[in-house]
């Protein structure tokens, strides 16, 4: 049977990418990888874990932790994050929360909230992968959101042709993939932005906690509440996350914005899954309660050590041409190669001669651009293993480069 015949036209841009081949060699061990971007399992919270999944398991709790759920999250764990919103300026309350199974699942329904085939989808050059494939099902068009130049709100009308233009998304902190953080006359500009447009902000915040040095910068949202004096007036859509704080595995993120957004959320999250995991949002909420300053402190120490350690080693180890970001805090950096070496190719020569793993940059463009950066990940790989992959991947990049 031709199974394409009879597939939605919205599977037409969903297609498995090369790289993501690639990348399933990583499961040989003596691979360096520093492709993954995902959180070190020595660094999770797992014996309190351990016991917040046993005290939802008593006789008097698991009638509750077992049970179906309301779909806008287990009230205990919305009121935790409405004080943690508080505390970066955010004043809200429960009901403008919705706890989704991880923020990837967020990126899904904003999509399918707000695109209709054509309409113009603003996103970074480069921009995090996840969500232009969460965004691809609504058959969006792509343009570049570029904040920092003096581009016209008009212009950015123009280009969306008959579609029309629906929202900005962008990772304000230590973004995946560039490590960069917008600075706070950009983060203004996106607000004037978006309200000369009469368009939402997709704010992601997935690794806005994770900060190893400098000051942090209030959130888009809190900058438009400033402004316009309640939440419920402002069209930035906060995505949050616990997979980089606490454990990814457990799926738990949420949206904090106008309730009347959250309220269409609800309704897509009913017909989608119901609810998250209920015995999952309540782990969450009891560890996040009891230690979530105290852990994040822990392992923004590990990774900012991580950070140094390959900075200072691109540093040594890169030749003549090469340049890369200087992230303050997050997973990511940034290099940008001459333009002639293709890193999708020096990736499946990396593999082979070098046994060293990276992202090749321009699966982040939405333009497919980019074809000499890449991005590398500090967080899962100790000392010694990012001073000999970047040795090695130093290496190769002067001979890709001659
Ligand atoms: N946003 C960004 C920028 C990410 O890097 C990720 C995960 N890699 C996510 C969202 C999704 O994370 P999760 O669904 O685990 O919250």
């Amino acid at each position: 049977m031709d199974w394409h015949q009879i597939f939605a036209t919205r599977n037409d841009r969903m297609k498995a990418s090369e790289i993501r081949e690639l990348l399933k060699l990583l499961e040989q061990p003596d691979i360096i990888s520093f492709a993954g971007g995902i959180p070190d399992p020595d660094l999770f919270p797992a014996q309190a874990f351990q016991r917040a999944f046993a005290d939802a398991l008593t006789p008097e709790t698991q009638a509750t932790a077992l049970q179906y759920s309301v779909s806008e999250g287990y009230p205990p764990l919305r009121d935790w994050i409405v004080g943690e919103m508080a505390r970066l300026g955010i004043p809200c309350t429960r009901d403008n929360i919705l706890i989704t199974s991880g923020s990837q699942q967020a990126l899904d329904y904003l999509g399918k909230l707000l695109l209709s085939p054509g309409d113009t989808a603003l996103v970074g050059w480069p921009t995090y992968l996840g969500a232009l494939g969460a965004f691809n099902a609504y058959e969006p068009r792509y343009d570049r959101l570029d904040p920092e130049t003096n581009r016209s709100a008009e212009d950015y009308a123009q280009a969306a042709g008959a579609g029309r233009v629906k929202f900005a998304y962008m990772s304000v902190d230590f973004a995946n993939p560039t490590g960069r953080t917008l600075d706070a006359g950009t983060r203004e500009r996106v607000i004037d932005l978006a309200d000369a447009l009469d368009i939402a902000v997709i704010e992601d915040a997935a690794y806005q906690s994770l900060r190893y040095e400098g000051e942090a910068l209030s959130p888009v949202l809190a900058r438009e509440i400033a402004r316009k004096g309640d939440i419920n007036n402002c069209r930035t859509l906060y995505c949050g996350s616990f997979s980089k704080t606490l454990a990814p595995g457990l799926r738990v993120g949420w949206v904090c914005g106008a309730q009347e957004v959250i309220s269409q959320l609800v309704l897509l999250k009913q017909a989608a899954d119901l609810h998250s995991s209920t015995i999952n949002q309540m782990a969450i909420a009891q560890v996040a309660s009891e230690q979530f300053d105290t852990h994040v402190a822990t392992i923004k120490s590990a990774y900012s050590a991580r950070r140094d350690v390959m900075l200072d080693a691109l540093a040594r180890h890169m030749p003549e041409g090469v340049t890369w970001t200087r992230p303050e805090g997050g997973m990511f950096i940034w290099l940008e190669l001459p333009t002639k070496v293709n890193t999708a190719e020096l990736l499946a020569q990396s593999l082979t001669s070098e046994r060293v793993a990276f992202v090749p940059g321009h699966a982040f463009f939405a333009d497919g651009s980019g074809t000499h950066t890449m991005r590398l990940s500090f967080s899962r790989t100790d000392a010694a293993m990012i001073n000999e992959g970047i040795a090695r991947l130093g290496r190769l990049i002067a001979a890709a480069t001659v």
